[in-house]
């Protein structure tokens, strides 16, 4: 049995869509407190009134140093502290390396690993006085495992993101902070649709359980790295995707 997670505050970044927000309701399922962290007011509104009274939003962007501050001062005043950061916005618009512009890279290091360690650096102090403190990067298999055109950009910044994680841990360590991060596969969400019907039907083929993850399957897995009794692993990963990176071929798949 795992220790009820009852009371404890939890804020997510990029919770008011997508995985984030399956992770804020597995966090609220769990009896936590949540603030959801987002750039959009309607979308933030909307996830509070679906994830209940125990939940709250921030509007902030990631990539600027006072919006985390001040997201984590407003998660302090509101629910008293900050016992887990899941660091889970990110972007994921496609361009080739030919057409990709200089504003394109910049922007999507700016969320995804800008915004990841700003994020942890901002929540740092409160999670330390928990005295549990836990950190859930939201990673991908992506970048850190596999390659898909379009991407380049992307996959650098979800690699980058595991490059921070290592050397953060052992920094977080003497706090009493673990730091982890979950690589999902390919996840049913907002911004996955926006990929279109094609993009869905190539990923369910490649998949060997023949099926996308749903949000709340990356939640689980974020859930378990706050628990207490996760308390001794530190820097480590963890991939969530029905198996995608494990056929060799497409002849692996045929073969099934
Ligand atoms: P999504 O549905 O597009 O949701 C992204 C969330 O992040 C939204 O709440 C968005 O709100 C927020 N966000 C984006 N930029 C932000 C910023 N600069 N500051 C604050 N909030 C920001 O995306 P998703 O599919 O759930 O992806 C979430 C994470 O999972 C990302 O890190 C992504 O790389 C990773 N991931 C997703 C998949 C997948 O299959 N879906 C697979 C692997 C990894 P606003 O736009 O209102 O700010």
């Amino acid at each position: 049995m795992f220790t009820p997670l009852t009371g404890r505050t939890v804020l997510v970044t990029g919770g008011t869509k997508g995985i984030g927000k399956g992770i804020a309701r597995v966090f609220v399922h769990a009896g936590a407190n949540v603030v959801v962290v987002g750039r959009g007011t309607e979308a933030g509104d909307a996830a509070v009134q679906e994830l209940g009274s125990r939940a709250s939003f921030v509007i902030a962007d990631v990539g600027v140093a006072a919006d985390c501050e001040r997201m984590a001062a407003e998660t302090v005043e509101r629910f008293g502290g900050i016992d887990v950061l899941c660091a889970n916005a990110g972007v994921f618009p496609d361009a080739k390396l030919e057409d990709m512009t200089e504003a394109d890279i910049d922007a999507i290091f700016a969320t995804n690993v800008k915004g990841t360690m700003l994020s942890v650096k901002a929540c740092m102090a409160e999670l330390e006085r928990s005295g549990h403190g836990r950190v859930v990067l939201t990673s991908s298999i992506t970048g850190p495992i596999t390659g898909y055109p379009g991407w380049c950009h992307y996959g650098a910044t979800k690699a980058a993101q595991l490059g921070f994680l290592r050397t953060a841990a052992i920094e977080l360590a003497p706090k009493g902070i673990t730091i982890n991060a979950v690589m999902p596969g390919n996840i049913e969400t907002e911004g996955l649709d926006e990929l279109g019907p094609d993009y869905r039907a190539a990923m369910e083929a490649s998949i060997p359980q023949k099926k996308l993850g749903k949000v709340e399957d990356i939640g689980y897995a974020a859930l378990f790295f706050a628990t207490d009794e996760a308390g001794y692993i530190t820097g480590q990963t963890i991939v969530v995707d029905g198996g995608q990176v494990l056929p060799e071929s497409p002849m692996a798949m045929e073969a099934m």
